[in-house]
């Protein structure tokens, strides 16, 4: 099916790697236990280098120092102005290294070379946009009736716990950084622990930029320890969590106990709707970017792609042909247009289910099958005759497979489209501008393209309805989130 790319020299060369600290109150320093794990190369399965392990009490001592900067420090009197021009050089110091932050991001998660060099971008334009915002978020004054002047004030949350997933480790931890900071919270993150190196990294510059010890605490390690030790924690006020929705129901639940305020992004099983007087040669390259970017491992992914039935039958040959095109093969060369997915695990999963639609009916068109024998490839890969209730309609793969189902009406795609329990995005395509708004209007998702696909800019609002996610990252809306509203009201004589 789709072809492995041609041996080559690398135009990037894999850089050698330390063992990873963790960064505390300014600090890299060992884990208290000294346990550690390995960090690993998707595209081979071979470690990259070993990384601090963190538990319960490095998770206290960086709530410590987070609480500590938030109190105490320079950061609390700080000039929010000066906060900005902390941000703004955080973001010429990415910019400085983006080559080397990219190159280390293919490297740990798999994602294709010029893919990790376009998040790096974004992590800048992320960065940027909120060191603007640091000095405009204001309160109002309020009529308030009788012989008083009533104002708002807007105040960081406080401590921030941040819980990131691997698919873009970078770009998450900068939305995440980004609005947080020019609020003037401060920050205990967790980076995944399938991708626990360029995050460090991040760290390093966060010094170099200025901002100062406990303002910036980056942890690593595994979600049912790390993780769950920063959501219990009565020191925490605020979980921004990235990942997946049974996770997220997880810790909602934790975070009752000490009613932390929680925002969730999490997944999506995205409606991709063409209607057959659509571009179709547009709609063709959309639907396949909207599927195989980054290898479906996108929340946004466009995996459920309804076809006006019309259209059906060529659109799913042209899409067949283009899988056969698709190179596969080592992140770090330039030429490469698919890596592998993360993990074994997430391997297994997308092939589990592969067989499951099958074995319920739809017809596999291309790919179903892993890619060589070495590293984590899942060939791009084509289900046409999938109806709703099928497993690969409904959950979400995470990976290169996208289920074609066919419609007959705006009303009758509308309905199934937002029947599902996500509501992240959704996308439409077609040459009828009262379709594309009606689409736009009704359907029940966060972000809705028309005629494009995965178009994200750190200045929109980014969320899901329902199962998909609580509040919205990215945009003005962001700050909301991280600040909390103080009414002051004075007595005039
Ligand atoms: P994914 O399927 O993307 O790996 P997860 O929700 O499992 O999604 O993981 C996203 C992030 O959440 C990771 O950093 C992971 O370690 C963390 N995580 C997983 N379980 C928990 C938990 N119980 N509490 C806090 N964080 C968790």
């Amino acid at each position: 099916m789709s072809t492995a790319a041609k041996t080559r020299s690398r135009a990037v060369k894999a850089p050698k790697v330390t063992d990873q600290p963790l960064f505390i109150d300014g600090k890299f320093v060992d884990s208290a236990s000294d346990r550690t794990f390995p960090a690993t190369n998707p595209a081979t399965g071979e470690a990259i280098c070993q990384v601090a392990e963190a538990d319960a009490t490095d998770v206290n001592l960086a709530v410590q120092a987070a609480r500590q900067a938030l109190e105490k420090g320079p950061w609390k009197t700080m000039d929010a102005a000066d906060r900005g021009r902390l941000l703004y050089k955080l973001a010429d110091l990415v910019e400085k290294n983006a080559e080397e932050l990219a190159v280390l991001e293919a490297l740990n998660s798999g994602k294709i070379i010029t893919d990790a060099r376009g998040d790096l971008q974004g992590v800048v334009n992320t960065f940027r946009y909120y060191a603007g915002w640091a000095d405009k978020i204001e309160g109002r004054t309020v009529p308030v009736r009788g012989n008083f002047l009533s104002y708002t004030l807007r105040q960081p949350v406080g401590v921030v716990g941040q819980i990131i997933p691997w698919n873009f480790p970078l770009l998450m931890l900068a939305w995440k950084w980004g609005p947080a900071l020019a609020c003037g919270n401060t920050v205990v993150m967790k980076l995944a622990e399938q991708t626990p190196i360029t995050g460090m990294r991040l760290a390093e510059l966060a010094l170099e930029a200025g901002f100062p010890a406990g303002v910036i605490n980056v942890l690593n390690g595994y979600g049912e320890t790390t993780g769950a030790a920063i959501v219990a924690h009565p020191g925490v006020d605020k979980i921004a969590f990235t990942g997946h929705y049974e996770t997220a129901k997880v810790i909602q639940k934790a975070a009752a106990d000490t009613l932390k305020r929680v925002t969730f992004e999490l997944g999506g099983k995205s409606p991709n709707v063409v209607f057959a007087d659509a571009d179709l040669d547009q709609a063709v390259q959309g639907a396949f970017h909207a599927i195989y970017f980054h290898g479906g491992q996108c929340c946004t992914a466009g995996s459920r792609l309804f076809v006006e039935e019309p259209a059906r039958k060529e659109f799913v040959q042209r899409l067949a042909e283009k899988t056969k095109e698709r190179r596969l093969g080592d992140p770090l060369d330039e030429s490469t247009q698919q890596g592998p997915q993360v993990s074994q695990e997430q391997m297994d999963k997308i092939l589990g289910y592969v067989q499951m639609g099958q074995k319920q009916g739809a017809r596999l068109v291309a790919g179903g099958k892993r890619h060589g024998d070495k590293g984590y490839f899942v060939e791009p890969t084509i289900f046409d005759g999938v109806k709703d209730d099928m497993a690969i309609a409904r959950d979400e793969i995470f990976g290169p497979v996208v289920s074609v189902l066919p419609f007959k009406s705006v009303d009758d795609v509308i309905e199934r489209a937002n029947n599902t329990h996500y509501g992240l995005a959704a996308a439409v395509w077609t040459k009828d501008i009262d379709k594309a708004h009606c689409f736009a209007r009704e359907v029940r998702a966060g972000t809705v393209w028309v005629n494009c696909y995965h178009v994200v800019d750190t200045t929109t609002p980014f969320g899901g309805f329902k199962m998909s996610g609580q509040g919205r990252e990215n945009g003005e809306a962001a700050l909301d989130h991280y600040t909390e509203v103080k009414t002051v009201t004075v007595k005039l004589s």
